[in-house]
């Protein structure tokens, strides 16, 4: 078998969901488990993170799979549904729904359900992407409120700069003039509201990328908020080779060997999800010794320096991210961030899940 392999420790997703607990003690949970669980699996992470009050997703599909699968928690589709088909479907699983525009509150009065239907009402508070805006926010509760397919409302927003220096406090105030007067439970925060802004926590919390151990705060570390790696990327060395000084190495001989350069070949690429863009230097781990890359990700393979770990022979595990290496190293000496390449990673890889 091909070595590469995505291990998901299911004990490092149910430790990430205390850390949400311990930062907003009040809150019920609604666990992020979109775009395939980041990455990770939709059900591999539902159950690591069981005791989660409620599940997020995008498609409907992954509602009802987690539905059939046997949870019974609240789900939430987070864009709301595309086309009013999909209202029954919902409404029959008990699956709630985000309604962010005019269009969703017609096809919700113009249905007929066999059910009613829970909705989060969503708030444009500056991230301008989705949403009533808040002068608009009162008479849409009213409509939602007036109409007898719901039988639920929550109100939310998103915050834009939760995990940056302009913070949230402008969003909330909008927020707060928008909602004003109203009882219903809101939803407001995500990872980096939850670990940075305790006063956005609210009755819903919906932590995201915080559960796979990986940070929403580009500055700060995710070991600093006391979460742990969900995923451990590793491979082996398939091959190794010694390049006297001068010799280049790979697709458009990106390194040149100023010295004897020995180097290890991963069997892990860019069709396994790991970044073409990395450079030369991102970090990764061989038989446990921090060293860098070297030259070019090609589809398949990458190049390690392992020049000074002599013990590193062909068979050597190689760790992409995981415990030693933070996702968050290598996706910083990418220039993006660890959600990008959690989610990017294919099905070309083997899944394990371990309950350690
Ligand atoms: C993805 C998403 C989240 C989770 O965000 P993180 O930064 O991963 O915690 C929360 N709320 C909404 C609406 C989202 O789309």
């Amino acid at each position: 078998m091909r070595p590469i392999t995505a291990t998901i420790h299911l004990a490092a997703l149910q430790h990430n969901l205390r850390r949400v607990r311990d930062y907003a003690p009040h809150a019920r949970t609604m666990a992020v488990v979109k775009a395939n669980g980041y990455g990770h699996g939709l059900l591999n992470v539902a159950r690591g993170l069981a005791e989660a009050d409620g599940f997020a997703v995008l498609r409907l599909q992954e509602a009802l799979e987690l539905r059939a699968a046997g949870y019974q928690q609240t789900l939430l589709l987070l864009e709301g549904v595309f086309e009013s088909t999909e209202l029954n479907a919902a409404a029959d699983a008990g699956v709630s729904i985000v309604v962010h525009a005019e269009h969703q509150i017609a096809m919700l009065e113009q249905a007929s359900l066999p059910v009613p239907i829970a909705v989060f009402v969503k708030m444009n508070t500056g991230m301008n992407r989705l949403g009533f805006v808040p002068q608009a926010f009162a008479s849409a509760v009213a409509r939602l409120a007036a109409c007898p397919q719901v039988s639920s409302i929550t109100l939310m927003t998103h915050f834009a700069t939760a995990d940056e220096a302009p913070g949230i406090a402008s969003a909330l105030q909008r927020f707060e003039a928008g909602a004003a007067g109203m009882q219903y439970p809101k939803s407001l925060a995500n990872s980096a509201a939850i670990l940075r802004h305790p006063e956005s926590h609210a009755d819903w919390v919906r932590p995201g990328i915080m559960l796979y151990g990986a940070t929403p705060v580009q500055s700060v570390t995710a070991a600093h908020f006391g979460l742990q790696a969900v995923m451990h990327l590793q491979s082996e060395l398939i091959a190794v080779q010694t390049l006297p000084p001068g010799e280049s190495l790979g697709y458009g001989a990106t390194f040149v060997a100023e010295r004897e350069t020995r180097v290890g070949i991963v069997a892990c690429g860019y069709a396994d999800g790991y970044p073409r863009h990395a450079p030369g230097g991102t970090p990764i781990a061989v038989a446990g010794q921090v060293s860098k890359t070297l030259g070019r990700v090609s589809m398949d393979m990458l190049f390690v320096d392992i020049t000074d770990i002599p013990a590193a022979d062909i068979g050597s595990p190689v760790e992409l991210w995981g415990a030693t290496i933070p996702v968050d190293a290598v996706a910083e000496a990418c220039g993006t961030v660890g959600y990008e390449l959690l989610c990017a990673v294919t099905s070309r890889v083997n899944f394990k899940v371990v309950h350690g």
